[in-house]
């Protein structure tokens, strides 16, 4: 894949980032889906969950409240996703004071590759959950799931839970790349497939070619960006319509070629 380093200008800032544009045009699900499979973060996920899958199904102890475990976690995806995404992807180093001296925070891993993400938003190396992040979500996910349920409601609501999860963060995976970087894949037949992807796609580019602080949700249903608009209006900083962003490309900074903020 050819990379050229680019010098990116906008109103507001400008931003020296890779780029590539040799992004093969996806038009159709196996063309997506085997892409899709290339990459680091959906080959991890899909082995996780079906290595668990198998745990989860000699373990035995089903009961009906199983059900009802997965349908309590499952609103808990939209509000994550928003707060995640406005507050780790979108974080920025700060410089605090303490005892009378500067601090420069630390930047964040999952920041530097979302900047790389904004810049070049098509391209599937940046679209994914970076590989650095990805090889600890599956132990963090079981390990976190043990410690929560395994005391007070057992094992099996344990694994149960961590496959409800890592399931909802693939299917995260799979919406933001096939609903919101695939531009030219519609799926052909009229049905929830076909809805599910166009509402996606509705919502999510906006956040990358109008304005980047909204539009925070990718694949869940946006109660959370519609609250953040309408608290925005009512306070009378946002207007009828989202108004075009001068830095949703580069995020108001200038990056390396790892997204570390260089200026
Ligand atoms: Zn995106
Ligand atoms: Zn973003």
């Amino acid at each position: 894949m050819a990379l050229q380093q680019q010098l990116y200008s906008s109103k507001k800032g400008r931003c020296a980032m890779t780029q590539s544009r040799n992004h093969r045009p996806i038009t159709t699900l196996g063309q997506g889906l085997t892409e899709m499979y290339r990459r680091h973060s959906p080959r991890v996920l899909v082995s996780s969950i079906v290595l668990l899958a198998f745990i989860r199904i000699c373990w035995g102890h089903w009961t009906v409240w199983h059900p009802v475990l997965i349908a309590a976690l499952l609103p808990l995806g939209p509000p994550v996703e928003y707060y995640f995404h406005r507050n780790y992807l979108h974080y920025r180093p700060r410089t605090i004071r303490f005892w009378g001296r500067a601090w420069q925070l630390p930047d964040l891993a999952g920041a530097q590759s979302h900047r790389l993400h904004h810049a070049d938003p098509d391209n599937p190396q940046d679209i994914f959950i970076p590989d650095c992040i990805m090889r600890w979500i599956p132990c963090g996910v079981i390990g976190g799931c043990l410690a929560v349920f395994g005391p007070t409601l057992g094992i099996g609501y344990a694994l149960t839970a961590a496959l409800t999860i890592l399931t909802r963060v693939l299917s995260y995976e799979t919406l933001h790349y096939l609903g919101g970087h695939c531009p030219h894949y519609v799926p052909k037949r009229r049905g929830l497939w076909r809805w599910i992807i166009l509402s996606v796609r509705k919502r999510h580019r906006p956040h990358h070619l109008v304005n980047e602080h909204y539009h925070m949700q990718v694949a869940s249903f946006p109660w959370w960006d519609e609250m953040a608009e309408r608290i925005a209006r009512r306070r009378g900083r946002l207007g009828a319509k989202i108004p075009k962003s001068g830095t949703a490309r580069n995020l108001g900074v200038i990056i390396d070629r790892q997204g570390a903020i260089i200026d």
